[in-house]
C-alpha cells in the first residue's frame, strides 16, 4: 500500500497532523509508534482498580489560544478544570506559585497585595541580566525563597543547579501578590471530559489514517511505499546521533492506590526538599471521577529512560541548531514536537506548532495566525 505521509509518532503532534493531512488535505497516511497505545505523553488509562490515571505523569491541558481549544474541541467535550498546587514546605502545605497566602502562612505575617511587593523587592537580589533559572527567582523574591521552594526542587528534576540552567525553566511558575492560587492564568483551563485517549482516537478515527502501534520508523522505513515523512521521535536520533546526543531528562513513575477516595487536598503537592520524589499527583481531582479508591503518582527524575524532557540550556541549544541545519537539508522529511524540535512544548504548543506545520505543507492558511494570535514561545 502506498502512502503520502508516514507520520512517526502519536503524540499531540503527530496524531494532530494525521487529522489534518487526511480530512482536510484527503492524504492518504501511517501513523506508527513504538508504544502499544496511541495519544503520546498523554495516554491515559484505567488502572487496576478502574481509576483514570495518566501513563506518563499529569496532563493538564491549558491555552490562550482560541484556535488551538476549538480545533480540540471538536474531538472531545471539555470538563472545566482549575489546577491548583501546594509546597509541602517546613512541615506545611503552602501555595505554589508564591503568592500572598504563601508569604503570611510560611512567615506568620499578614501583609497586604501591596505590603507584599516590598517584601520581595527587599529581599530580592537584583541581578543586571536574568539569564538563569537561579536569577529569575533570586531576582523576584530573594535567596530564602528560592531556597524553600526552588533550588532542590530545580536540582532534582533536573540534575543540575538551577543557575546551570536557562532561565525559561523557572520563569514558567509566576510570582503572585494577590491571592490567586491557580497554577495556571490562561484563558482555557481544561480536561478532555473522557480522557485524552478517548479525544486522540476521534482525532484518528478516520478512512484516511492507519495507525500502526508497537512499530519503530526502523522497522517501517523500508518496508512500505511513502512520500514524505512527518517526524515526532528526537531528532538527534533520527540523525543516528551525528553531532551527539542531546540530552533529555527522565522520570519515574510509581502508581499508588488507596483504599479511600481521597488522599491529599489539591491534585498535586510538590515536595521542593527532603523527599527523593518531585511531586505527587492524586488524578481524581483532574478527571473528576467519582470512585471509592484513590490512585496516586509519584514522580522520581532521573537522567535514563524516555526522553521526556529537553533540557534548555544555551549548549544544548547550539548542538540542536546543527541537528536542525541538517533537518533543513534534508528533503521530504520534517521535524515537529516536542521531541522533533527540541522544544520545552506544553500540548497547546505542539498543537499549535502541528497547525503551522500542516498550513505550510498544505498551503492554506492557519485562522489564528492571521489575526496575530499564537501561543509559540
Ligand atoms: P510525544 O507525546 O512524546 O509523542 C512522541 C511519540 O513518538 C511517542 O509516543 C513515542 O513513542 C513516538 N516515537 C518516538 N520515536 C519513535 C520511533 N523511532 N518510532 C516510532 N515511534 C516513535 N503539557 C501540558 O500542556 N500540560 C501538562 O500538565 C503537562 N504535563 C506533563 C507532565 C510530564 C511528566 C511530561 C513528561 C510532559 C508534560 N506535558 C504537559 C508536555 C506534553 O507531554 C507534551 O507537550 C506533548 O505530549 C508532546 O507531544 P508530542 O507529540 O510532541 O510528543
Ligand atoms: N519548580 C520548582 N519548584 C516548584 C515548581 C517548579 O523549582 O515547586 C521549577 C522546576 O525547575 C520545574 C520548573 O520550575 O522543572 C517548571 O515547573 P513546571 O511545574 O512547569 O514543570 P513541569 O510541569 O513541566 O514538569
Amino acid at each position: 500500500m502506498a502512502f503520502d505521509y508516514l507520520i512517526v509518532g502519536a503524540g499531540f503532534s503527530g496524531s494532530v497532523l494525521a487529522e489534518r493531512m487526511a480530512r482536510v488535505a484527503g492524504k492518504r497516511v501511517l501513523l506508527i509508534d513504538k508504544r502499544p497505545h496511541i495519544a503520546g505523553n498523554a495516554y491515559d488509562h484505567h488502572d487496576e482498580a478502574g481509576v483514570l490515571v495518566h501513563r506518563y505523569g499529569p496532563h493538564i491541558f491549558h491555552t490562550n489560544s482560541r484556535e488551538v481549544f476549538d480545533y480540540l474541541g471538536q474531538f472531545t467535550e471539555w470538563r472545566p478544570y482549575q489546577h491548583r498546587v501546594r509546597a509541602s514546605v517546613d512541615g506545611q502545605l503552602l501555595p505554589i506559585p508564591i503568592n500572598l497566602d504563601t508569604v503570611n502562612t510560611l512567615y506568620g505575617l499578614k501583609l497586604s497585595a501591596y505590603d507584599v511587593e516590598g517584601f520581595f523587592s527587599a529581599a530580592a537580589e537584583r541581578c543586571e541580566q536574568v539569564k538563569t533559572s537561579e536569577d529569575v527567582i533570586v531576582n523576584r523574591v530573594g535567596r530564602e525563597l528560592y531556597e524553600k521552594f526552588f533550588r532542590n526542587y530545580t536540582r532534582k528534576q533536573w540534575g543540575m543547579d538551577p543557575s546551570e540552567l536557562d532561565a525559561q525553566v523557572t520563569a514558567r511558575v509566576p510570582v503572585r501578590t494577590n491571592r490567586d492560587d491557580r497554577y495556571f492564568t490562561d484563558t482555557y483551563q481544561a480536561m478532555p471530559r473522557h480522557g485524552y485517549t478517548r479525544m486522540f482516537e476521534r482525532i484518528l478515527d478516520h478512512p484516511g489514517i492507519k495507525v500502526m502501534l508497537n512499530t519503530t520508523f526502523a522497522e517501517i522505513a523500508e518496508e512500505v511505499s511513502f512520500d514524505e515523512v512527518i517526524y515526532t521521535g528526537p531528532i538527534d536520533e533520527y540523525f543516528g546521533y551525528c553531532f551527539g546526543r542531546l540530552p533529555y531528562r527522565s522520570l519515574r513513575f510509581a502508581f499508588e492506590t488507596h483504599d479511600v477516595p481521597q488522599v491529599q487536598p489539591v491534585a498535586v503537592i510538590n515536595h521542593p526538599n527532603e523527599q527523593p520524589y518531585t511531586r505527587v499527583t492524586e488524578f481524581k481531582h483532574l478527571t473528576g471521577q467519582v470512585h471509592p479508591k484513590s490512585t496516586l503518582v509519584y514522580e522520581y527524575p532521573q537522567a535514563e529512560g524516555d526522553p521526556y524532557y529537553p533540557v534548555p540550556r544555551q549548549e544544548n541549544a547550539a548542538l540542536y541548531q546543527q541537528y536542525k541545519a541538517l533537518a533543513d537539508a534534508t528533503p521530504g522529511v520534517h521535524f515537529v514536537g516536542r521531541l522533533g524540535t527540541y522544544k520545552y512544548y506544553n500540548m497547546d504548543q505542539v498543537t499549535a506548532q502541528a497547525l503551522t506545520l500542516f498550513a505550510k505543507l498544505s498551503g492554506r492558511p492557519r485562522a489564528e495566525r492571521a489575526q496575530g494570535g499564537g501561543v509559540l514561545a
